[in-house]
């Protein structure tokens, strides 16, 4: 069967999702890419929407084994960004017609961050009279404190579960307690019922990741009924522990940051053509394993960019994987550049509007 039989499949089913991941031959991934874009055309449009992306603090009380803002790296000055800057970069955001905003960090529990996020939602959403929407990614929390955020603004929420397959989670995350996959999925389903747009994700290229991992991952957003989609590849941070095990294994050559690149636009792509009306990221770890990581992610299917709106002086200190691009852009180089990005691709900006998915309102 070539390729062209499974682009043309009306359901496409667990082992096709798996074909079509895995192609590698440039002719077969330019017709994957060309479906998945037509497929973008049709479902949401050559229309690209911006949410400025602000990280706010890398305090975290989490361990994941690949991520550079862990608890456990002491080389990382821990940051908080005082109230008024994030307050001043929101309204950037609305004067630049961003249309959204995202708020992340490194996961806390205690009421004072929580009060924090709550109060902050609040005045965000004060601006041009609750002009901006907000998506929020703090990480696991309780239904309580996801529905006082709800309740205070915020619209969004995502939660990547990182991996569908619980197994290969549990490779990833020490075995503590404090890292389940059981709970991470519970957040979702919380935050479904409470009314949120909800997000999730994996990463691509993981050690052990199998193509059917891949195809499960898809298969877990739909089985979730997920509206927002934010994956990348994995990329090495150097002083964390899956990072060190990858390097040392030889597991970082430019080959494999290749293969990892291009199963993640594959991803994209096949995710597109499966789920058809959401929305689906153009993330910056793909830009950091190509400069045109994005443009390829776009072109394959991707609807959503994230502007880098985080303070130039604490960009440094949420470096979560190696190389991250965009460390030394101010905001409006990051709004030109990506921009330009988007017109290279023949796609438009979304300028001033929320561009919620589609999913969540077809779902209704
Ligand atoms: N702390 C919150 C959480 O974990 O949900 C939100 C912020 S966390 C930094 C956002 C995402 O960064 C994670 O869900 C993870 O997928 C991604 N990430 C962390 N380390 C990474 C790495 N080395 N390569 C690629 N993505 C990474
Ligand atoms: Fe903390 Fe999120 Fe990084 Fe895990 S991925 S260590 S929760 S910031």
């Amino acid at each position: 069967m070539n390729i062209s039989y499974y682009l043309h499949k009306k359901e496409l089913n667990r082992d096709d999702l798996v074909f079509l991941l895995g192609r590698t031959e440039p002719e077969e991934l330019d017709q994957l890419y060309c479906a998945a874009r037509e497929m973008k055309k049709e479902w949401v449009g050559n229309v690209d929407y911006y949410r400025g992306l602000l990280e706010f603090s890398n305090r975290c009380i989490k361990n994941c084994c690949y991520c550079g803002i862990r608890r456990g790296n002491r080389q990382v000055g821990r940051f908080d960004t005082p109230k008024e800057d994030i307050l001043a970069m929101a309204l950037w955001c609305y004067e630049q017609q961003y249309g959204s905003i995202t708020l992340q960090s490194g996961e806390r529990q205690d009421e004072a961050f929580i009060d924090y996020v709550e109060d902050l939602l609040r005045e965000i959403k004060s601006i041009g009279n609750g002009a901006l929407g907000i998506t929020l990614c703090v990480g696991e929390q309780t239904k309580e404190t996801y529905q006082r955020w709800y309740d205070a603004g915020a619209h969004r929420y995502l939660l990547r579960i990182e991996s569908s397959n619980p197994k290969l989670y549990k490779t990833l995350h020490p075995q503590d307690g404090h890292h389940k996959w059981e709970v991470r999925k519970a957040c979702l389903d919380a935050l479904a019922a409470i009314g949120y747009q909800v997000g999730t994700g994996v990463m691509i290229g993981l050690p052990g990741q199998t193509l059917e991992d891949l195809a499960d991952d898809i298969l877990f957003y739909r089985n979730q009924n997920i509206a927002m989609i934010g994956m990348g590849p994995y990329v090495v941070h150097h002083n964390t522990p899956l990072g060190k095990k990858v390097s040392e294994a030889g597991l970082d050559s430019p080959e494999e940051r290749a293969r990892r690149l291009r199963l993640s636009i594959n991803m994209v792509a096949v995710t597109r053509l499966f789920l058809k009306d959401v929305n689906i990221a153009a993330t910056t770890a793909m830009q950091t394993l190509h400069p045109l990581g994005r443009e390829m992610a776009l072109k394959a299917g991707a609807n959503i960019l994230m502007p880098l709106v985080t303070l130039p002086q604490f960009r440094n200190q949420y470096q979560l994987y190696d190389n991250k691009p965009c460390l030394e852009d101010g905001q409006e180089q990051c709004r030109n550049c990506l921009s330009a990005r988007v017109a290279s691709v023949g796609d438009t900006v979304g300028w001033g509007q929320w561009g919620d998915s589609p999913h969540f309102f077809n779902n209704l």
